[in-house]
Parts: structure tokens; C-alpha cells; sequence
């Protein structure tokens, strides 16, 4: 039977910020724009950012765009890419002003202007002073954002296909992308989307670790994608791990509690930070709190009855601003902590939360690959934006606040570059058939019923590995055993049982078709940790406990063909102003 067929300009798969900003830019300029996501737009994961998104609007206490870039670079332990961070910094107040505009209800000051917090590893002056540049709608601002640029979109006539799960990137014989095959999820029906340029803007993958922040759709499709289409993913290995996840459980509790006022405290009441960062305290980078927390965990100064925790303080500052400024977060901590932050602490403990690597771009959101091992170029109609992607603005560690500015900086740039692409190149090149054909057998897999465990038991089997072996601290021989283990789940996926067919097939072969991406994106993780011998940002190695320029200033290639890693170096030249060249990261 013949797959029906929709043409498009310009397909994006995935509608949180990162595609939907993509999306208004395009449908703005009279573009014949489609946007699938798997579930319906407004549940992407974006809708759970609460802390807020970074602009230098100088609101609140000095501030300008060049501080910001210091702190970005500085914040990724130079691995980001200083023409990209310079761009991001530089766009950053316009970007926040169309947000206002597009009716995001940010939080305002007495004057009327936007509220800025303070986050983690903001300077003032290069590293001077505490600075506060975090743009917030109280502690939903992902959610406001997601809203009114869902609306927009509507507003401007984006076509889309909600509740479609894209399987794979279809790839002509010349390297040309022509689109994705898609299912309808509530049918099973298979439906061919071509389009000239394809956005890939599919988020994170926190769901490889077991305890975690994200969403439980958060599972790399895209970046599976890109493997399969042959992209390599880049700096895999750096993986955020937020410092206050609620202790056993993982939810988050944004930083925005510590930047008004919160702070960490052991089982003696210290409030240990001090100790390991003297100036920025409890607001230190998220990679060096989230080393402190376990850090005292294991030297015995954890809280609670298994010694596994330490505690966020909050109730020595006014409940009328928690309740203000942090009302969802405050509701979180009751929910899933039984506490009310504000008449006692909560536990907590680092949570997976975000992916710094991902499909390798260059700022115009262009998907650039190595040639023959050489220099990159971009791979003709292939876009990523968003946490799918790796510009790279966030290198080793990302700052709180950074990411969401990424999304809607790096998705408009995204827009305006597949606009031009798309005034130069004006058909659709030819999709025979030949093109379905390895989507199509990979299908054909998850019709059959497997032998072996099930798709669940698998899955968690992995997640499992992960955190016991791909964690805050990693060493060579726990990371070797992580990898022989995760190539070996990934053996059995081929006999993997899926769900009884009589009870919910569709949503069962999903389920599969996800747990295959996560291995890809572990399998890039875990390998790409242990072959990086140092480090740096959330990359932390006992037995290299270094940051190692001579050697290592450069970022991870994965490719899924052979398991091979290669490296490139980073672009240390921004646009416009000098670099700022690596020296030790103190707080
Ligand atoms: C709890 C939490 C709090 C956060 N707080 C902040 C914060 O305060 N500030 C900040 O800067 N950052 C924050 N972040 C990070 C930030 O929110 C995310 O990095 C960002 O929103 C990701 O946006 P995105 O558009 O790339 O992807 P997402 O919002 O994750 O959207 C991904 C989209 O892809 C679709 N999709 C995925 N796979 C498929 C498929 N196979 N087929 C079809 N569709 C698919 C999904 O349906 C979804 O629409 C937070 C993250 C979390 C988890």
C-alpha cells in the first residue's frame, strides 16, 4: 500500500520553544510551515522551565552583553564556541523584548520593567559582583513562553501535526534531506512529510538516567535521528546535573530558590558551600554545587536516616516572596517532599536535567558535518535548534537561564537562515521510494512480537546503568563496565517483547521505537565520557581530576557507525571582541 504524502516548505519536528520559535519566524514570512510533535504542543518540556531566561537588560543592577558572553565562556569551562556565545549574548535583550511582545506576562519591577533574578555563575564586571539578568514570569516562565508562542504560531497559521511521532530523516542518495516519515500515534498510519528544509528541534534526553528532570518524553529521538542519518553528536559526555532534584524522586527545584535567598546545609547545619566556592557561594556554577552535594554525601555529612541528602533551606526568608516569586516550586516541594518550604527544609540531591551536547550547528542553526574527516559543512536542508542541538554555546556546563534563551535565539536564527535557503533552492527534489526503505524495515521490526523482556524492563535496565555508571563523579574502570553493559541491553533490544498486542499496540510500538533512540544516545554518552581523559565543566573524572587544555580543548565527535570518536577543535574567535582565553574557573 502507498504511504499518502504531505509537502511542506518546511517541516520542524518538535514544538517547544526551540521549534516553535523556528516556526513563527517562518510562518511570518508566508512559508508553508508543518510542526509534528509527539505529544500536543504545549506539553513540550519547555512548558516546565521555571526559573527564567537570561538577557543583560540591566534591570535590576548593571549589566551588559559582554559580561554575559564572560560568564557563558566561563561557565563552560571554555569549551563553548565564543562566536556563537557572542551572538547569543549580543541577541539576547531583542530576543526577550519580541517575547514580551508576543505577550509573554513577565514578572515586573515597581517601574514597570522586567523583574530579573539572580542565577547561579552571573557576574557583574568580568567576575566581580553577584549580577541578577534572569528574566522571570514567577517560577513558570517556561510556561508562559511555550503559550504565547503556541499562540502566535496559531495566530500566524503554522499547519500542525500534533500527536505524530517521527521515526526518521529521509536521506537522498546525494545527502540531500527531503523530510521525515511520521506516525499518526492514535492510528499506527504512516504518513511521508516532504519539505525542503527539515528542523530538527526535538529537546533533551534526560530520560537515559534513571533519576532525573525531565519529561518522560525527553528520550534524543531527534538526536537519534541525526546518528542514523549519519551525524555525528557532539560533546556527549557533558551532561548536567542539576544540584537540588528532589531527593529520591528527581523534580526539580529551580535555582531560582537559591538566587532568592535559599541555601544548602549538611547534617552539622553548615552551610557548606562556603567552603567550596568563597564568593559565590550556594549561586556557584551547577556542575561545581552538584560536585559539593555529593561531595558531603560521601564524606558522611549527608541528612535524613540513609545519610543521602542534604537540605534547601528557604524558611529564614519572608513567605509572602516565596509565595510571589515561587509559588509552583513551593506546591512541588509539598507534593512530592511533604514539605512547606516555608517552615522547613527540603531534601535534595543532583537530578540529571540537561543535555549540553547533542547535533553538531553552526549559529545559523545549519547542521554541519566533518567531510571525509575534514572540515565541516553544512548537510544541504538539515536544521537542529534547542537542547537537540550542540552550536555550542554551553560547552561543559550550561548556566541556569542560558537554555531557554538559546531556544528562542537559536530557533529565530534557525528561521531566518532556512528562509534564505529557501529563496535560493525552489523545489522539491524528487522522493522515490528507494529513500523510504531503511525507515521502513526498521518499522517493520516493531510489528512483530519479540521473546525476550519487555520493553519496560529493558528501559529501565539502561537507566539504571546510566546513573550507577555515567554519574556526577566517573572513573575509567566504572565507566568501562558502563559501556560493556549498555552495548550488551542494546543486543537484546532485537528481542525485545512489546506490550500485548490486544491491550494498546500503537503507544507500544512508540515505546519501542523510543527505547532504540535512548540506547543510541547512551551508548554516544557513556562513550564519549570515557575516552575524554580529563575534566571539565559537569565532566568530572577522579582519576583525571584536571582540566587538561594541551590535550582536550576540543569537542567529541560520536558517530554511530563503528562506535567511533573523533574530535574538532572549539571556535575560540568571536565575532566582534577578543576571546577570552581559558584560565582557571574559581567562584
Ligand atoms: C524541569 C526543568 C526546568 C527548566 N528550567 C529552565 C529555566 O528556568 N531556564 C532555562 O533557561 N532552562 C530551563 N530548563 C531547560 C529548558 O527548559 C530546555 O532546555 C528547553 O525548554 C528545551 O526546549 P526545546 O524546544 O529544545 O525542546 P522541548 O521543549 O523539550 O520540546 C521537544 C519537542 O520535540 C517533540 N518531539 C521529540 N521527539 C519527537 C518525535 N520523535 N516525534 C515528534 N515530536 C518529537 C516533543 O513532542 C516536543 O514538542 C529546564 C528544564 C527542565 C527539565
Amino acid at each position: 500500500m502507498t504511504i499518502p504524502r504531505r509537502q511542506f516548505d518546511t517541516l520542524i519536528i518538535g514544538a517547544g520553544g526551540g521549534g516553535l520559535r523556528a516556526a513563527l519566524q517562518l510562518s511570518r514570512a508566508d512559508t508553508h510551515v508543518a510542526v509534528v510533535s509527539k505529544v500536543f504542543p504545549t506539553r513540550s518540556h519547555t512548558v516546565a522551565a521555571q526559573g527564567g531566561v537570561n538577557a543583560a537588560l540591566a534591570n535590576v543592577r548593571p549589566d551588559n552583553w559582554h559580561w554575559h558572553m564572560f560568564d557563558t565562556v566561563k561557565g563552560s569551562d571554555y569549551l563553548g564556541d565564543q562566536d556563537a556565545i557572542e551572538y547569543m549574548c549580543r541577541t539576547a535583550p531583542r530576543a526577550v523584548y519580541e517575547l514580551e511582545h508576543y505577550g509573554v506576562p513577565f514578572s515586573r519591577l515597581d517601574n514597570g520593567t522586567i523583574y530579573q533574578r539572580q542565577f547561579g555563575g552571573q557576574s557583574m564586571n568580568f567576575g566581580g559582583e553577584q549580577a541578577a539578568r534572569t528574566c522571570a514570569a514567577a517560577d513558570r516562565t517556561g510556561h508562559a513562553i511555550l503559550q504565547a508562542l503556541y499562540q502566535q504560531n496559531i495566530r500566524a497559521r503554522t499547519h500542525f501535526f500534533d500527536e505524530y511521532f517521527a521515526v526518521d530523516l529521509l536521506l537522498d542518495d546525494e545527502g540531500f534531506i527531503l523530510g521525515a516519515l511520521v506516525l499518526d500515534i492514535a492510528s499506527g498510519e504512516k504518513l511521508v512529510i516532504e519539505a525542503r528544509t527539515t528542523l530538527l528541534a526535538t529537546g533533551g534526553a534526560g530520560q537515559i538516567f534513571r533519576t532525573n528532570t525531565n519529561a518522560l518524553i525527553n528520550t534524543g529521538d531527534g538526536m537519534a535521528m541525526a546518528l542514523r542519518a549519519g551525524v555525528p553528536l557532539q560533546d556527549m559526555e557533558f551532561i548536567q546535573f542539576h544540584p537540588t532534584g528532589i531527593a529520591g524522586k528527581g523534580m526539580l527545584l529551580s535555582e531560582g530558590a537559591r538566587g532568592e535567598g535559599g541555601y544548602l546545609v549538611n547534617s552539622t547545619g553548615e552551610r557548606f558551600m562556603e567552603r567550596y566556592a568563597p564568593h559565590a557561594k550556594d549561586l556557584a556554577s551547577r556542575d561545581v554545587v552538584s560536585r559539593a552535594i555529593v561531595t558531603e554525601v560521601r564524606e558522611g555529612r549527608g541528612c535524613g536516616p540513609g545519610r543521602d541528602h542534604v537540605l534547601l533551606q528557604m524558611h529564614h526568608l519572608d513567605s509572602n516572596l516565596i509565595k510571589k516569586r515561587l509559588p509552583a516550586i513551593r506546591d512541588m516541594a509539598l507534593t512530592f517532599a511533604g514539605v512547606d518550604m516555608c517552615e522547613a527544609p527540603v531534601p535534595v540531591f543532583p537530578t540529571a536535567h540537561y543535555t549540553m551536547g547533542g547535533i553538531p550547528t553552526n549559529r545559523y542553526g545549519e547542521v554541519v558535518v566533518p567531510i571525509d574527516h575534514g572540515p565541516e559543512e553544512p548537510l544541504p536542508g538539515l536544521y537542529a535548534a534547542g537542547e537537540c542541538a550542540c552550536v555550542s554555546v554551553h560547552g561543559g556546563n550550561r548556566l541556569g537561564g542560558n537554555s531557554l534563551l538559546d531556544i528562542i535565539v537559536f530557533g529565530r536564527a534557525a528561521g531566518n537562515r532556512i528562509i534564505e535557503y529557501l529563496g535560493e533552492n525552489r523545489y522539491h527534489r524528487p522522493l522515490t521510494e528507494t529513500v523510504l526503505e531503511p525507515s521502513l524495515a526498521r518499522l517493520a521490526r516493531w510489528e512483530q512480537q519479540g521473546e525476550g523482556e519487555s520493553v519496560d524492563a529493558l528501559r529501565q535496565q539502561l537507566t539504571k546503568t546510566m546513573e550507577q555508571h555515567c554519574g556526577v563523579f566517573r572513573t575509567e574502570q566504572v565507566l568501562q563496565e558502563g559501556v560493556e553493559k549498555v552495548l550488551s541491553l542494546q543486543q537484546r533490544l532485537a528481542d525485545v517483547r512489546l506490550r500485548d498486542h490486544s491491550q494498546v499496540f500503537n503507544t507500544a510500538r512508540i515505546e519501542a521505537l523510543e527505547l532504540e533512540n535512548l540506547m543510541d544516545v547512551a551508548i554516544a554518552t557513556i562513550m564519549s565520557a570515557q575516552q575524554r581523559h580529563e575534566s571539565r565543566g559537569a565532566h568530572s573524572r577522579v582519576d583525571y581530576p584536571e582540566r587538561d587544555d594541551v590535550n582536550w580543548l576540543r569537542h567529541s565527535l560520536y558517530h554511530k557507525e563503528n562506535n567511533m570518536i573523533d574530535y574538532k577543535p572549539v571556535r575560540m574567535k568571536p565575532m566582534s571582541v577578543e576571546s577570552f582565553p581559558p584560565k582557571p574557573r574559581v567562584y
